[in-house]
């Protein structure tokens, strides 16, 4: 009788979770639908146009996707085109620091305090006594790329892209149209680069970093792609198809910790209020959001709001994550 019981228990038990189970990836395709399908016609924001040919990525393109830290792929919208990853490299290079150096030389070489500045902010390096500030501003990118241990421009920049072909799980073409169009017109970045140095918070040559910088921004990748590397981190910094170990297990919270503080530069109050991820977005319209240990929500979309985050991109993410109801510090409503 007791056996029969217990029997009865374990076959319901079985039931109940297949029934989860399969339950969970329908409500992700529906949820990813309807973000889809709600945001698509928004007309709101300008795409970059300081970077000239990224005035010319065709606006109305828009992609959602959700991948899981097993590698299930929900997907709506545009999936293949290719876009230069810009900021969302950033976290990315950071964790290629904190892996050959450890979380505590982020923060004592380049820092981790957020600016509440934009990106590109001058002021910030003569504000903080920092100077770089953090890993996903401008200056802190920079100093980043500075601080991997590379003997040449050539390694320093193979590094940087094994780096994120590893989170992508494929090797990421450069797009040179790009990476002309911004280096042409790197005036600000090349001072900051030189503030930097002069304050001694750059560790390699300013025109060096500064164009392996620029190539980092120009690594083309797609919506796919970006949810790919987001998943990675999700799956505590394995890529889930190529079960390819890219970061310590150890440092994902000082990563997500540093998205989470500064992923939308001055914005990122706000984001952490209505949104309540880490994530990174990218003035090629790209955006990664991170629930730790579950999943990844990334989306592609050109036009940027004043402080240069993909507008369709924050609305779809808020919006899942609401209906999802996976904000880090309980169900955030998505508004
Ligand atoms: N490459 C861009 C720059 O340095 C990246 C800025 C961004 O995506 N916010 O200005």
């Amino acid at each position: 009788m007791t056996m029969r019981l217990v029997a009865s228990c374990v076959a319901l038990v079985l039931v109940y979770s297949q029934a989860f189970a399969k339950q969970q990836p329908t409500d992700f395709q529906a949820v990813v639908d309807r973000a889809h399908a709600q945001f698509k016609d928004v007309k709101d924001g300008a795409n970059a146009d300081y970077i000239p040919i990224l005035a010319t990525v065709p606006s109305d393109m828009f992609g959602v996707v959700i991948v899981t830290r097993d590698g299930q792929v929900f997907s709506a919208g545009e999936m293949d085109y290719e876009f230069s990853i810009q900021s969302v490299s950033k976290p990315f290079t950071a964790s290629l620091v904190m892996d050959q150096q450890g979380p505590a030389a982020v923060r004592e070489k380049i820092g981790v305090e957020p600016t509440g500045l934009p990106f590109n902010s001058k002021m910030a390096l003569e504000l903080y006594a920092a100077r770089s500030v953090n890993p996903l501003v401008n200056a802190g990118a920079i100093a980043a790329v500075s601080l991997v241990k590379a003997d040449s421009e050539e390694d320093r920049w193979n590094q940087i892209h094994a780096n994120l072909n590893a989170y992508a799980g494929r090797e990421l073409p450069v797009l040179e149209e790009v990476y002309t169009s911004e280096y042409e017109e790197s005036w600000s970045n090349r001072g900051i680069a030189n503030l930097l140095y002069n304050y001694g918070r750059l560790y390699s040559d300013p025109e060096e970093t500064l164009r392996v910088y620029t190539r980092q921004c120009s690594t083309g990748i797609n919506t796919l792609d970006l949810g790919m590397m987001g998943a990675t981190l999700a799956n505590q910094g394995v890529n889930p198809v190529s079960g390819k170990r890219v970061l310590d297990a150890a440092h994902i919270p000082e990563l997500l910790a540093i998205m989470a503080t500064a992923g939308f530069y001055d914005e990122s109050g706000e984001w952490m209020y209505s949104a309540g991820l880490p994530a990174k977005t990218g003035v090629g319209g790209g955006i990664v959001a991170v629930v730790p240990g579950k999943f990844a929500i990334a989306t592609f979309s050109p036009p940027l709001n004043e402080a240069g985050n993909s507008v369709r991109g924050m609305q779809a993410i808020r919006y899942i994550a609401g209906e999802l109801g996976v904000g880090l510090f309980g169900a955030n409503k998505g508004e």
